[in-house]
């Protein structure tokens, strides 16, 4: 069977590559059960006015409990759920999920939602927020997705109509990791964003690399004069996050002012989703 697919297929029984074909099969079809063995759930990770530091929203952060492998992260999971197509049912799972949970959270913060570029695809996008926002009564005020430039490149005059409707609606749109994609100024012309964000490799860098600071300096003064609201991801230290209020951004997300955890007031519910998910591989 192997001839026949041709020479390029002796990579296969390297032994290695047969382990990790295997590992990524077997990973793929557990995830297409993550959803019903309810071994997904979400971290919210809070982001902070610099100006007085208070929690100005939450970012939805999705995670994989698996019962061999632990728990794992959505850089790894992700690309995966995309590739395979399980992310349509993922990505409704967690829209619907953080859209539910935000309705109890004691103060109405906004809360960030990633869609990934293939849920564009879905010509029913739309609708489907639509009806999430409906049951779960979720104001779509408080609804923030986050895309990245990657969801810009196909398809888009339909993922334009998409963003537009979903803003006449209410809901805001952000574009993340600001600066990593491609031709991102045409991009900030045609798509209506309300918001962006700095991704956390320019922020890592900031310290050691003055290329890094006057990325990060263009893009804070960018968003501004559009406008838009700039928020920092990635803040790790003290020194980070003066330089990025000297540079005049007003909203950071990181570690030095959260990590991601249980939202505020989902600790304080004895039937949170926290405390069972703990046993949830008993
Ligand atoms: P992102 O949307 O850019 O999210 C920010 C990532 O940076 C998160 O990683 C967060 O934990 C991490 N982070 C925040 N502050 C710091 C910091 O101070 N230092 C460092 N080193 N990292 C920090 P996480 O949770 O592993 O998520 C990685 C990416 O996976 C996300 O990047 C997003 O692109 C994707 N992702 C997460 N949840 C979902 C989801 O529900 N759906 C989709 N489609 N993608 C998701
Ligand atoms: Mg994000
Ligand atoms: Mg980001
Ligand atoms: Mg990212």
């Amino acid at each position: 069977r192997a001839k026949q697919s041709g020479k390029g297929i002796a990579c296969f029984f390297d032994a290695e590559m047969d382990e990790a074909v295997r590992s990524r099969r077997q990973m793929e079809s557990d995830l297409r059960h993550a959803i019903l063995r309810r071994q997904l759930f979400l971290e919210y990770q809070p982001l902070v006015d610099v100006r007085d530091d208070r929690v100005v929203g939450y970012e939805a952060l999705l995670r994989w409990r698996h019962p061999e492998r632990g728990l794992i992260g959505p850089n790894v999971f992700i690309p995966i759920a995309e590739e395979s197509g399980s992310i349509i049912q993922i990505g409704e799972w967690v829209l619907e999920q953080a859209c539910a949970e935000a309705v109890r959270w004691a103060e109405p913060l906004p809360v960030s939602v990633n869609i990934s570029p293939v849920q564009f695809l879905v010509p029913s996008l739309f609708d489907q927020i639509a009806a999430i926002l409906r049951r779960t009564g979720l104001e779509p005020r408080r609804l923030e997705l986050e895309l990245t430039e990657a969801a810009l490149v196909h398809n888009r005059e339909d993922v334009l109509a998409a963003l537009v409707r979903l803003r006449l609606l209410g809901v805001r749109i952000v574009m993340d990791d600001f600066g990593t994609g491609h031709s991102s100024l045409a991009n900030l012309q045609t798509f209506p964003f309300d918001k962006l964000k700095i991704d956390c490799s320019f922020t890592a860098a900031l310290d050691r690399d003055p290329a890094a600071h006057a990325i990060i300096r263009a893009i804070i003064a960018l968003g501004h004069s559009l406008s838009l609201p700039v928020v920092t991801e990635g803040v790790e230290t003290e020194r980070q996050k003066q330089i990025i209020m000297g540079e005049g951004c007003r909203q950071i997300q990181g570690f030095l002012t959260g990590r991601p955890g249980v939202a505020p007031s989902a600790g304080a519910n004895p039937s949170s989703d926290a405390p069972a998910l703990r046993h949830a591989d008993a």
